[in-house]
């Protein structure tokens, strides 16, 4: 077989795993590329192979080696290599080894999963192009000049931050300069918004900037499936952004197809993609639930192997993205104990729900969110049935009491993101973001569920009637509010307790 292929019988080989079927399962793919190949089970066991006589390549396969127990007498292993090379595998899952590694000495690297066959080829191919130095050669000065570049714009990204949004933003965009990205986006976990229920929290697509304009741009939330509860995404354990966001180590898949997702495979192949890098933001502050604060995803046209320098300023990158969310962080921090002076203004003084001035604020402010990261907003209008009568019949006090007892209904059904607002004297709006008119409808029904069977102290259960819209690509707020009054004026003329769409 090795004739056919052409490739060049090598040297004397050392291939050290812990794995005696890894082991067996690697001398039947490789044991002909080499002159001689001898295995061991560990660095002990291998160094005490090379004492005794030396192998022109070492090769570390890292699966099920553990970083935080093996690296030490690993690394050893990599120091004494001084000139001779060394070959690693490593699994995408935990590319954490390789800038580990190379602190130690010069490595190649090919990762891994591979089939036999692939892994052969691989091999093969690094015996025919030779154990270059370049690794450890470190970066050429234009990667250089590059490099510098983009920790200039980061940190002028961090400088700018006022908030997190803007500094994710400007740091995305920075990260562009970086040789061979093509897009480049950052993931953050926002803790959990109910209590116990889902203690991950939420994993969110914060921002992304990609090269190209239109369709030519990788849209990583359509890549996804979604932008938000990524964490229970099925591609977590395949999409590197994902995996460092939830693992706390930096994942590179340096080929689309080792994901094991033929579907998100032939997106990325689709944008040109090639390799894709998932960096840990590191946690700020005395969280220790929780490894990460997110991710940096890197997505590149090329599979050029990184040096030590270059994973090193990768690494530091992650630690500003770190500092400047702790900075937009103490931004909002402040910003919240102002919120909290200006509370009075914003909330609506019977039923605590945010007042008609501060729902058209908090509605602007969505609105430039849902188009910055072209997401779905949804808005529903209620107003309760027959409100007149209650009043007539049992009193004004008891109809302030209604009036609680439905917002605070509907609070209880809605997510941490969405707002409600009372927008009139029994008329209210929810302000439902990363919501597609259907998702709205879903909602708006649910709602009306909830509140014919919310028991009212005092009086008999009421209805609501509701309409729903979705915001549409260039439309104003105020457009959206006319469009759901009218869906609900629908609604009451259908004979209320029911929901309408509204035209769009
Ligand atoms: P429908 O909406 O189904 O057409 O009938 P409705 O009886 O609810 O009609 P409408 O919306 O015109 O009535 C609004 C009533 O809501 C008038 C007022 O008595 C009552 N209302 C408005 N604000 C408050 C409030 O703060 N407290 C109380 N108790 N009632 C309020
Ligand atoms: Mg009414």
């Amino acid at each position: 077989m090795s004739q056919q292929e052409g490739a060049r019988r090598a040297g004397s080989a050392l291939y050290v795993n812990p794995a005696a079927p890894r082991r067996a399962g690697f001398e039947r793919a490789c044991a002909d590329l080499f002159g001689s190949l001898r295995t061991a089970d560990g660095a002990e066991q291998a160094a005490a192979l090379l004492v005794r006589q030396p192998a022109e390549l070492l090769v570390l396969d890292l699966d099920r080696f553990e970083i935080a127990i093996d690296l030490a007498a690993l690394g050893r292993l990599v120091a004494q290599r001084a000139d001779a090379p060394v070959l690693v595998l490593c699994p995408f899952t935990n590319a954490r080894w390789l800038p580990a590694l190379m602190a130690h000495g010069a490595i190649d690297y090919i990762v891994g999963p591979l089939a036999p066959e692939e892994l052969r080829a691989a091999v093969a191919a690094r015996l025919e192009r030779g154990f270059a130095p370049p690794l450890a050669a470190g970066p050429r000065e234009a990667e250089l000049a590059a490099l510098l570049a983009v920790r200039s714009a980061a940190q002028r990204a961090l400088a700018q931050t006022d908030d997190g949004v803007g500094f994710a933003e400007g740091l995305c965009a920075a990260l562009l300069g970086w040789p061979g990205v093509v897009h480049a986006a950052m993931f953050l976990l926002h803790p959990s918004g109910d209590i116990g229920a889902d203690a991950g929290g939420d994993l969110r697509l914060e921002a992304q900037h990609g090269r190209g304009a239109g369709p030519a741009a990788p849209d990583l939330a359509a890549i996804l499936g979604r932008g938000e509860r990524l964490l229970q995404s099925p591609l977590r354990h395949a999409f590197p952004g994902l995996l460092a966001a939830a693992t706390g180590e930096p994942a590179l898949l340096d080929a689309p197809d080792k994901s094991g997702e033929p579907e998100l495979a032939q997106a990325l192949r689709a944008h040109g993609v090639q390799m894709v890098l998932g960096l840990p933001i590191p946690a700020a502050g005395p969280d220790g639930r929780r490894p990460t604060a997110g991710a940096l995803c890197l997505m590149f046209d090329r599979t050029d192997p990184f040096s030590h320098a270059q994973l090193a300023a990768l690494d530091d990158l992650a630690q500003l993205a770190a500092f400047g969310l702790r900075m937009a962080g103490l931004v909002r921090e402040s910003e919240a104990l102002l919120a909290r002076v200006t509370q009075l203004a914003t909330l609506d003084a019977l039923t605590g729900v945010a007042n008609r001035r501060h729902g058209e604020y908090l509605m602007e402010q969505e609105i430039r969110r849902a188009r910055r990261y072209r997401l779905p907003l949804a808005l529903i209008a209620f107003d309760i049935d027959r409100f007149r009568n209650i009043n007539d019949a049992y009193g004004h006090p008891v109809g302030d009491v209604a009036l609680r007892t439905v917002a605070d209904t509907a609070r209880a059904l809605l997510r941490s993101s969405d707002v409600l607002v009372r927008s009139g004297g029994e008329d209210f709006q929810v302000i439902a973001p990363h919501t597609s008119a259907i998702d709205g409808l879903k909602l708006a029904e649910k709602l009306r569920v909830a509140i014919e069977a919310a028991e009212i102290p005092g009086c008999d259960h009421l209805t609501v009637s509701l309409g729903v819209a979705q915001l549409g690509e260039r439309e104003s707020g105020d457009s959206l509010a006319v469009r759901v009054n009218a869906a609900l004026a629908r609604a009451k003329r259908a004979g209320r307790n029911c929901v309408e769409l509204a035209m769009g």
